[in-house]
């Protein structure tokens, strides 16, 4: 297969989606395995991964009551780039044709990048870096990637064309909001420039969100990163703060 083809397949991953609201866990488990091949581990185990996808789907998914880490891990083969190594009598959840996560536990079942994705990959050195770029691109808002990238042990030294952007929806948008962060009204500037303020997406870019002012809204960097991260949402032009954000120290002000 062409690398083309191979990029092809991770483009189109199934993936849930109701709504904005889209499910992380396969672009992150992909992100994490990337992450193990780059540190030269081709095959995970359950038992691994689960802990490992749980702690990345909370960090960097939607809160959720439970987090899953199975369905990615199987259901992943479905999409062409992954193989799982199961024994074939694994008993299934009820209603469903995935193993019950005791089983993958038990068995520690193994899984790894599909044949044609290996062969890609070792082929290409600059393959893994390309695809984790197009990854983050589609599924995820800018401002989480260095994080994302940091959490799963990945390095980007290449650069991939970006959908483009309005340069003149963070101008707009600032203006609209007169130079503040709509959560804390930061309003520091140099000069007349404001530093450490975004031009935010209520709907994320990747989810085809507009660069229109009213899919804007001025945040301070740091309020910016807790929205990407959905500790707050926007509906109807009214601020929301999620059920699983807690803390002390800078929680008050939202
Ligand atoms: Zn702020």
């Amino acid at each position: 297969m062409t690398d083309v083809a191979i990029l092809g397949r991770f483009d189109d991953l199934g993936i849930w989606k109701q709504g904005d609201q889209r499910a992380p866990h396969k672009p992150l488990l992909v992100l994490y395995a990337l992450g193990r091949w780059q540190a030269g581990q081709k095959e995970v185990g359950f038992r691994q991964v689960e802990p490992d996808l749980t702690l990345l789907l909370r960090e960097f998914g939607p809160s959720r009551k439970s987090d899953h880490p199975e369905q990615p891990f199987w259901r992943l083969q479905r999409d062409g780039v992954w193989t799982v190594h199961a024994p074939a009598d694994l008993a299934l959840k009820t209603c469903d044709d995935i193993p019950r996560i005791g089983e993958l536990r038990s068995h520690d079942v193994r899984a790894e990048f599909s044949p044609e994705v290996q062969t890609a990959l070792s082929s290409d050195p600059g393959l893994a870096a390309v695809i984790a770029a197009r990854i983050l691109e589609r599924h995820f808002p800018e401002s989480l990637h260095p994080d994302i990238l940091n959490a799963v042990g990945l390095t980007l030294e290449t650069t991939v064309t970006k959908r483009k952007r309005d340069p003149a929806f963070r101008q707009r948008v600032l203006k609209a909001y007169e130079y503040r962060c709509a959560v804390c009204g930061f309003d520091v500037r140099l000069g007349s420039v404001s530093i450490a303020l975004d031009a935010a997406h209520i709907r994320w870019h990747q989810a085809g969100g507009p660069e229109t002012e009213d899919n804007g809204f001025a945040l301070c960097v740091l309020h910016h990163q807790a929205f990407d991260l959905g500790a707050f949402t926007v509906r109807e032009g009214v601020l929301l703060v999620s059920d699983q954000a807690n803390g002390t120290s800078g929680f008050q002000e939202p």
